[in-house]
C-alpha cells in the first residue's frame, strides 16, 4: 500500500466521526497514546471507546477492537495505520510510532479544518463573525 492510499483510507475512516470524537482522538494522539500493537488505543479501537484508554485493560477487554471489525473500512484503516508509521532506509523497513502519530495528527487536523470551513460556508459573514468571537 502506498502512503497516499493509506492516508485516503484513514480519511475515509475518520470522516463519519463526530466532532467530539475527532477532537478527543486528536488530543489522545498528541499525548502519544495512539499505538498499533494494542487494542483500544489503535485506529480501530478508539472508535468504540467512550473514554479513550490505552491497551485492553478495563471492562471492555479487547471488545473495542474486536467489535470495530463490523465497521466498514476497519481492515483498511488498520493496514493504513501501519503504513503511516512505516520507515524505509534503503532496503530496510521498520515501524515508527512517533512517525505514525505525526502523520495521523496531520490528517486529523486537516479534517477538523475542513469541517470548520464547511461550517463557515454555511453561515453568513455576520454569523461567522458571531461564532468566531
Ligand atoms: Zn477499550
Amino acid at each position: 500500500m502506498t502512503l497516499r492510499k493509506a492516508k485516503g483510507y484513514i480519511r475515509a475512516w475518520i470522516s463519519p466521526w463526530s466532532d467530539q470524537k475527532l477532537a478527543e482522538v486528536y488530543a489522545f494522539n498528541a499525548d502519544g497514546k495512539m499505538d498499533i500493537w494494542e487494542s483500544c488505543n489503535c485506529i480501530r479501537g478508539v472508535v468504540l471507546c467512550d473514554q479513550l484508554h490505552i491497551g485492553s485493560a478495563g471492562e471492555c477487554g479487547i471488545a473495542h477492537y474486536s467489535q470495530s471489525a463490523e465497521i466498514p473500512g476497519a481492515t483498511e484503516a488498520e493496514f493504513s495505520y501501519l503504513e503511516l508509521g512505516r520507515t524505509r532506509i534503503g532496503h530496510h523497513s521498520g515501524w515508527g510510532k512517533a512517525l505514525a502519530q505525526r502523520r495521523l495528527s496531520a490528517i486529523l487536523r486537516a479534517e477538523m479544518r475542513l469541517r470548520s470551513r464547511r461550517i463557515a460556508v454555511e453561515l453568513s459573514p455576520a454569523e461567522v463573525l458571531e461564532v468566531s468571537k
